[in-house]
């Protein structure tokens, strides 16, 4: 059988995209794309016309015999997202799940992703980090799912459009209140922008520049101090008697 390749294409630079990348699209038979419209330029960028296959969310599921029958009739298959790296916040979980499952071999080109290229260059820790995808879209959740994360002392990494940035900024400005923050906006394009502070603080860089709210942004936060000495004590005993009192 042929093997599916999840390939990972630039999340903004077309240099980024790797020799290796370039050279799998252009020798596979179809290449799954979330967005058929949008990977085309980066087709035709490279010269290829390979044939192509919308998967999305909405269709992942009812493609999985279809792309399956393809690799089973000896075909090799790329798995493309609209930007960055497959399955990372983008579709192609269900596919690549259940192609394992039947034994069919999976092969990333690795590349880029928001989230490491965000990391990497913000000076945060990033020896444990925590990757949490985009935040629920309504504010309630969005609180929630920041109030449920306060204690965790690894980095916080997330997801952010510029519809919600500020939302998302005014509720870790009540959650999170005096953490670090360090926003990536615009990475490996031409208003590529880190700026780092508290998140009232950023907020008010904002409404200084607007121009700070476009684009496309990875939001990363300091993790909680750990807890020590007394302040762990007493943790430790609140815990205990939680479990106590549940049995
Ligand atoms: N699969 C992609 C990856 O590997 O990073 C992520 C896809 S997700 C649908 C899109 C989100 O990723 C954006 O809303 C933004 O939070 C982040 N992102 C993608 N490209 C970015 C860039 N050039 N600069 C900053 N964030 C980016």
């Amino acid at each position: 059988a042929g093997a599916l390749y999840v390939v990972a294409t630039p999340i903004g630079n077309l240099d980024d995209l790797s020799f290796r990348a370039i050279r799998v699209l252009g020798e596979v038979a179809l290449i799954a794309a979330e967005d058929t419209r949008h990977s085309a330029r980066l087709l035709r960028h490279l010269g290829l016309t390979v044939p192509m296959l919308s998967l999305h969310e909405h269709n992942e599921p009812a493609r999985i015999e279809q792309l399956d029958a393809r690799l089973l009739g000896g075909e090799s298959i790329a798995l493309i997202s609209d930007a960055g790296t497959p399955l990372i916040s983008d579709p192609g979980f269900v596919l690549v799940r259940e192609l394992r499952a039947r034994g069919r071999r999976i092969i990333p080109i690795p590349g880029p992703c928001a989230l490491v290229a965000a990391l990497s260059a913000a000076g945060l820790p990033t020896d444990r980090f925590l990757f949490q995808g985009f935040l629920p879209a309504r504010s309630a959740g969005r609180r929630a799912r920041l109030e449920a994360l306060v204690d965790r002392e690894e980095t916080l990494v997330f997801y952010e459009s510029p519809h919600r940035i500020r939302d998302t900024l005014a509720d870790l400005a009540c959650t999170h209140q005096e953490r670090q923050l360090v926003l990536a906006r615009e990475l490996t394009k031409t208003f590529e922008t880190f700026l780092d502070g508290t998140a009232a603080g950023l907020l008010a860089r904002m409404d200084a520049d607007p121009d700070q709210t476009r684009g496309e942004f990875v939001i990363m936060v300091a993790g909680a101090k750990p807890r020590t000495g007394e302040d762990a004590v007493s943790f430790e005993a609140d815990a205990l008697l939680s479990a106590l009192l549940e049995e």
